[in-house]
């Protein structure tokens, strides 16, 4: 047996009939002989079915009914489209009976004037399964539930894998199934937990359920198809000139994820890092262009490989004269937060204060009342944090100062290095971030950077 290789196309590479079949025939172009296709829901299909669930959580039925209905006919013109007037009986059937079971979730939802996270996960999951069934369809090749495999904890929404029972299952159900087909379509974004409840993984978590599935098969690789030519020196919406990577790191992908790079889910490269499976980034439009590689010895060994950003998060400062030279101050700030179930995410400290960044849903008020029994807090909304990352950035002096030097007055809040000294996060206002990134990657990435272009840059 070879080792298959994953395939993973998110909702960018397959928003209509014809990208579909471009996809097929990338499929079929691969040269693997064994394939396991995950794909993501049409594009906009999963945005789609949150809005049906929201429509239906306050009581407006007819519009979420119409809403489903025109999404459930979207799927029948992609089929029309792929197989003429009439659908294969499987697709036709799979796409009446899902109209049916979730017009009865959102009539159930309208009345109650909720919806269940339990419910929710069945609904919007509902877009994965309808889109991988088009494809094998079309590809006229096995099309296997991702809810049969992917095992996770009951957490809706936000669902846990289990990467052990993910193992045996994908071994017991899955390998089986390719070694004799060669191509298998499943889904990704959607599981199951121990009692067969469908659950999802979170947004976007198509690109980890290619790296969970692709973990469990030892897969040779595992590629992640998208609409860009890989991971860019920055997000293209806001820096257009950003230019592919060739190259990355795990530890480089997973920061870059982490910090907001929406170009790959934040835990995908982890279930391969182990196993040391590369991934790849590449675009599903020019499939012969250029793409990353992301490996073990892939590290890009440029101080400065790509720019990231994450928000909105808040600050909190807390300041007491006690902490000079005090113990326990630090631990009994970071008690409030755990027992407030926040997880701290930067902490810069000074000799009298410390500032830490919460995602912006964290009770602010809770915690600023139980940290001012003891110090001086000053909370601050609408900001972001904006990342540097490169595996060389420790071992290259002056990169803070020309990071400074390009933001010029743009003013920087807080400043933290990463544990792993890969990264370094600055924090800005919410609305200065474009415009940071914008002046970082110049500084950087411009024609007139000294830093990176003396090693290289794509
Ligand atoms: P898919 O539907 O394929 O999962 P996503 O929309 O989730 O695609 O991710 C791809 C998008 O991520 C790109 O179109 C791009 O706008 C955005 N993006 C943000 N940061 C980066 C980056 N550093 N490199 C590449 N793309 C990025
Ligand atoms: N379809 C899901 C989403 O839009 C999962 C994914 O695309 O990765 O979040
Ligand atoms: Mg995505």
């Amino acid at each position: 047996m070879s080792a298959p290789v994953v395939m993973k196309f998110g909702g960018s590479s397959v928003a209509t009939a014809e990208r579909l079949r471009h996809v097929a025939e990338l499929v079929r172009a691969q040269g693997s002989p064994e394939i396991l296709v995950v794909l993501s829901a049409l594009g906009g299909v999963t945005d789609a079915l949150f809005a049906c669930g929201r429509l239906a959580a306050t009581r407006e039925q007819a519009a979420s009914l119409t809403q489903l209905k025109e999404l459930m006919e979207r799927h029948r013109d992609v089929g029309r489209e792929l197989f003429g007037p009439n659908l294969p009986r499987k697709v036709e059937a799979f796409i009446d009976a899902s109209e049916k079971e979730l017009s009865e979730i959102l009539c159930g939802a309208s009345l109650l004037g909720a919806l269940p996270e339990r419910s929710l996960d069945l609904l919007v999951g509902r877009g994965e399964l309808l889109s991988s069934l088009l494809l094998a369809a079309y590809l006229e090749v096995p099309w296997i539930d991702a809810r049969v495999v992917l095992r996770t904890d009951s957490h809706f929404g936000q669902a846990r894998p289990l990467p052990d029972e993910i193992r045996s299952l994908a071994l017991r159900e899955l390998l089986p199934k390719i070694e004799a087909g060669g191509i298998c379509v499943t889904q990704g974004y959607i599981g199951a937990d121990a009692s067969g409840a469908p659950t999802t993984l979170g947004r976007g978590g198509s690109d980890f359920s290619a790296s969970l599935l692709g973990a469990a098969l030892r897969a040779a690789e595992i590629q992640i198809w998208t609409d860009v030519e890989g991971v860019l020196t920055c997000d293209p919406r806001i820096v257009p000139e950003a230019r592919p990577v060739e190259q990355l790191g795990y530890d480089e992908a997973a920061e870059l994820a982490a910090f907001g790079a929406k170009v790959l889910h934040p835990a995908t490269i982890l279930p391969a890092v182990e196993l040391d499976i590369p991934v790849t980034v590449r675009n599903s439009l020019l499939p012969d262009g250029r793409y990353t590689v992301i490996s073990r010895s892939g590290a890009s060994g440029r101080p400065v490989t790509a720019l990231a950003s994450r928000g909105p998060v808040s600050v909190l400062t807390v300041k007491s004269a006690r902490m000079l030279g005090g113990s326990g101050f630090l631990a009994r700030i970071f008690e409030v937060f755990g027992r407030q179930g926040v997880s701290v995410d930067l902490v810069s400290t000074s000799e009298v204060s410390v500032s830490i960044t919460v995602e912006a849903n964290a009770p602010l008020e809770d915690l600023a009342r139980e940290l001012s029994a003891f110090a001086e807090v000053r909370v601050e909304r609408e900001r972001a944090v904006v990342a540097l990352v490169g595996e060389q950035l420790r071992r290259t002096a002056g990169v803070a100062g020309m990071a400074f030097g390009a933001l010029r007055d743009l003013n920087v809040e807080m400043i933290s290095m990463g544990a792993n000294e890969i990264n370094l996060s600055l924090v800005v206002r919410r609305e200065d971030a474009p415009e940071a990134l914008r002046r970082l990657h110049r500084a950087f990435f411009g024609p007139e950077s000294g830093l990176n272009s003396k090693r290289g840059a794509a």
